[in-house]
């Protein structure tokens, strides 16, 4: 049993870790060396691994009259001018001819030495983009070197490569084929798994990649549809699937309190409630019943659609930690929240004899220490907050299960880092909420380390939620709407335009929105709702808005996630437009929540961007949270989408979740197949693949 007033390890899963910002080794911060490393190019293994990004193909002399305007080309020729002219600024202006035809070369800036080098009669070798000028082809700042014509060309393209600044091109080209030359790249693979897939060697792969011969699709290789780019990808996403597997050992490993013991609170929970669980509900309470009943700590996240019902799972979850003699701690991302599911399941929980601690940082001296103090004694039984939770120094005597709520706001990225304490004798069961669907090959690859609970299904009697696009020129006939849905008993939400930059301008955004609604609308009861409220005010108006005592709640994105207020059921939302897809989904979720039709009116302004335009089409096209993910991961990519670049998560470099989705399923199929029949090159391959950055090495 735990009583060290250290942070409990569960928490080590979801602090979120900062990027780690690699400062070499003594080394000056500006030196190459230096600014490689901060790229995360140490090892020669990283240059290796650090792949073209296109290739110029320098095998080829084009003849000038055969020069395409928008291409790149090498031609080779001898200097007939060359002046310093004056076209705006002073340039080098250098014309060069060979057997077919002349070029002008344009120079912005140039040295003396340049102009050395190209002086009249000189024989150069010239690499550049075409650009047609009124005057015939032009190139603006080729590249160019001396050349007596005899000079062989290279037999491969040339590879140009992603750059950190300050580093010149040619420099990492030679590093990285002094790495290729040092490096022995062994395929680790056995021959039987890259029969399997269909692999080529990787030893060839990476020559290929790095020096395309001859003659090689130039379109393949940017496609990266060239077996070459597979190999890689492949080799990418199989170590991404051997980590998560490793990650998932790891845990098994470890020992959790069993909470098999079937008591009173849960099933007088259950027979409390004012309604019936769900099929789903149902169904999904058994997996967890059944989890948390073994000495293994659950890892669990339960997918739900906004209003699906998973808070009362989460308190089914607790009661039963609870009458098996253990703690339970629920964490939710805001406070408006982590109060709100306080108050709730108080009012399930506290009936039953469960004491509950409400524990945010808001709390402060005696009041705090008195909370601290009866959670660390087990007086404390049922623990709910924000991240408080984590950061001040909680001591759980005896945490049985950790439920997170709506724990893609914690970031997903902190869970896969399990690399909590490992000498910690029992590690508490693990639940996480999320009202953010992951899209199949998402969920394959970034939470293969998790079982998933999904609730597919919405309490009986729920009406979808009607929504409607409206410019903001109509606006007045909103307010008349919100007038008449109050005269009939409902409650209704302003949402106020987003400033992403500062929560400063967006409360007074939002007091500025209020002052103007009190005056369109005198006679109604209207609260105001932002951050910069203190935490006491912003208590008082939602349990105003609660008890009906509030008719319209003027509000920013505070009320985003997990507010239950079922009597609402109108939800106007300023400047939508702004709004992540996401964002949208969650907040339109905000009603809809009861049994009566709900409607979520978007405001936009004119003109709409392309994209706003196009997320405002998805919003109002479906309902259904899977399909708005899929369309959010279309249009904002994995990294994006995960929230995963704040986090620290490491992303794909080479594969694409999307477009490669085929090979995330093969890759977690390999990676069984490795595991199971050739264990050591399944450490090898990881060893190779995040040695470097020390990721995932948790096996
Ligand atoms: P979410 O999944 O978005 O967190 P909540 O847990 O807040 O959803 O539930 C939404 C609303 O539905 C709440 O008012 C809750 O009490 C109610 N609810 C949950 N389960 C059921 C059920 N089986 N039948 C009827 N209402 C339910
Ligand atoms: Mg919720």
């Amino acid at each position: 049993m735990r009583s060290s007033r250290s942070k409990p390890f569960w928490f080590c899963n979801l602090i979120a870790r900062k990027p780690r910002t690699a400062k070499a080794d003594g080394a000056p911060v500006n030196t190459i060396a230096a600014r490689l490393a901060r790229a995360g190019l140490k090892s020669d293994w990283d240059f290796v691994l650090h792949l073209p990004l296109r290739y110029e193909d320098e095998t080829r002399i084009t003849p000038i009259v055969q020069l395409i305007a928008g291409n790149e080309a090498q031609v080779e020729a001898e200097v007939i001018a060359a002046d310093v002219v004056y076209r705006g600024r002073r340039q080098l202006r250098v014309t060069v001819r060979d057997a077919t035809g002349s070029l002008v070369l344009r120079f912005l800036n140039f040295y003396s030495s340049q102009s050395k080098q190209m002086a009249v009669g000189r024989k150069l070798r010239i690499f550049g983009l075409v650009r047609g000028g009124l005057a015939g082809d032009e190139m603006i700042h080729p590249r160019v070197r001396a050349s007596d014509f005899d000079t062989p060309l290279p037999r491969s393209l040339t590879p140009v490569y992603p750059s950190p600044e300050g580093v010149p091109q040619s420099w990492l080209r030679k590093r990285i084929d002094r790495a290729l030359r040092d490096v022995d790249v062994d395929d680790v693979l056995p021959d039987a798994i890259r029969a399997r897939y269909r692999l080529t060697g990787l030893k060839d792969a990476i020559e290929r990649l790095h020096r395309p011969p001859i003659g090689a699709d130039a379109d393949a290789f940017e496609q990266r549809t060239d077996p070459a780019w597979r190999r890689l990808m492949f080799d990418e996403l199989l170590a991404q699937q051997l980590a998560l597997r490793a990650a998932r050992v790891a845990r098994a490993g470890r020992h959790a309190y069993q909470l098999d013991g079937v008591g009173s609170i849960s099933s007088r929970l259950l027979a409390h409630l004012p309604f019936s669980l769900t099929g789903a509900q149902q169904r999904v309470w058994v997996e967890i019943e059944s989890d948390i009943a073994r000495s293994q700590p659950m890892h669990r996240l339960l997918q739900g659609d906004v209003g699906s019902g998973k808070t009362v799972i989460a308190a089914l979850a607790a009661a039963r930690a609870i009458e098996n003699g253990f703690q339970a701690a629920l964490m939710a991302p805001t406070e408006i929240l982590a109060e709100q599911h306080f108050r709730k399941v108080a009012e399930w929980l506290s009936p039953l004899g469960v004491q509950i601690e409400w524990l945010a940082g808001r709390l402060t001296g005696a009041a705090k220490r008195a909370a601290q103090d009866s959670i660390a004694r087990g007086n404390a039984q049922l623990i709910v907050g924000t991240h408080a939770l984590i950061q001040e120094a909680v001591a759980f005597t005896k945490l049985g299960l950790a439920i997170v709520d709506e724990q893609h706001r914690f970031g997903v990225a902190q869970r896969l880092a399990l690399r909590g304490n490992s000498s910690e004798e029992n590690a508490p069961h693990l639940l996480m909420l999320s009202a953010t669907p992951i899209p199949r090959t998402l969920a394959m690859s970034y939470l293969a380390d998790l079982d998933v609970s999904v609730l597919d299904e919405l309490p009986p009697g729920r009406r979808p939620v009607i929504t409607k696009l409206v410019s903001t020129r109509r606006r007045e006939e909103v307010t008349q709407r919100i007038r008449a849905d109050v005269a009939s008993g409902r409650q209704s939400y302003w949402v106020c335009p987003l400033i992403e930059s500062s929560d400063v301008i967006e409360a007074a955004t939002a007091t500025e929105t209020f002052e103007r609604i009190v005056e369109a609308l005198p006679d109604l009861r209207i609260g105001l709702l932002h951050g910069q409220l203190h935490s006491a005010k912003k208590t008082e108006v939602m349990q105003r808005f609660v008890r009906r005592e509030i008719d319209l709640l003027v509000a920013t994105t505070v009320i985003e996630v997990g507010v239950d207020v079922p009597n609402a059921t109108l939800m106007v939302i300023e400047h939508a437009e702004r709004f992540g897809l996401a964002q949208l989904h969650q907040l339109r979720g905000r009603v809809g929540r009861g049994g009566d039709q709900s409607f979520c009116i978007l405001l936009f302004e004119e003109p709409l961007s392309e994209p706003a335009c196009e997320r405002l089409k998805v919003i109002y096209g479906t309902n259904d949270g899977f399909e708005v993910a899929r369309r959010d991961l279309m249009m904002r990519g994995p990294g994006e989408f995960l929230g995963a670049r704040q986090s620290g998560l490491p992303l794909l470099r080479f594969a694409d979740l999307q477009r490669d989705a085929e090979l995330v399923e093969q890759a977690c199929v390999a990676a069984a197949d490795l595991l199971a029949q050739h264990p050591v090159a399944a450490r090898q391959h990881v060893l190779r693949w995040y040695a470097a950055s020390h990721e995932f090495l948790t096996a």
